[in-house]
């Protein structure tokens, strides 16, 4: 299975991509987690695209294109794979056509002003890469590993704004394109909740 994860930045694509991963044995991958994890390896690719991630915007097509077609030559993608945070413009959309061929399209459907609470108030931690909310958690260091929690640059209020723009005018217009392929979940759920149907889907699909 070929799937790709649609929505907003914080509507929990990458949760149901955890789950989908585990529960279908398919690899995830976001190209956010990529991008972050080669800005704290220090890696040249990571200092190119740094301060782009750090005010919200897009890295440029052509480069998150190449990264992602690399990613999907390897041997762990041969039965499918789960791309989570990528496509995000119809340019990355048009490309992927011609490397890859996509059976689904699950898309969270949430409110602005919820993923707006959701992701300033998101806390994440350095070392381990737990994730917590303000709403639920207190504490100011990890429960796993003890470190310093931290607020991602780009979960801040301001520029979890200037994402949101960015998704509405580059990605959402995905939605049309994939409109064949669509299947659309309510994300104000749990996680668990909003999980539920896209594996009775999954399933059905398989
Ligand atoms: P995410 O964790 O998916 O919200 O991605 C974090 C950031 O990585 C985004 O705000 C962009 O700066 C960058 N990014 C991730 N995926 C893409 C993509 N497909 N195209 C361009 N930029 C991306």
């Amino acid at each position: 299975m070929n799937l790709i994860m649609l929505g907003a930045p914080g509507s929990g694509k990458g949760t149901m991509a955890k789950f989908i991963s585990s529960d279908f044995s398919l690899p995830h991958i976001s190209t956010g987690d990529i991008f972050r994890k080669n800005i704290k390896d220090g890696t040249e690719l990571g200092n190119k695209v740094k301060s782009i991630l750090d005010a919200g915007e897009l890295v440029p097509d052509e480069l998150t294109i190449d990264l992602v077609k690399d990613r999907l030559k390897e041997a762990d993608c041969k039965n499918g794979f789960i791309l989570d945070g990528f496509p995000r413009t119809l340019v990355q959309a048009e490309a992927l056509e011609k490397f890859a061929s996509i059976d689904s399209v699950i898309l969270i459907d949430l409110p602005f002003e919820v993923i707006e609470e959701r992701l300033s108030g998101r806390r994440s931690c350095p070392s381990c890469g737990e994730v917590y909310h303000t709403s639920t958690y207190k504490e100011t260091n990890c429960q796993k590993c003890d470190a310093s929690l931290i607020q991602r640059e780009d979960d801040k209020l301001e520029t979890v704004r200037a994402r949101l723009k960015v998704y509405e005018k580059q990605t959402s217009p995905l939605i049309e394109f994939y409109k064949n392929k669509i299947f659309k979940v309510e994300g104000k759920g749990t996680p668990e909740e909003t999980y539920a149907p896209v594996k009775k889907f999954l399933k059905e699909m398989k």
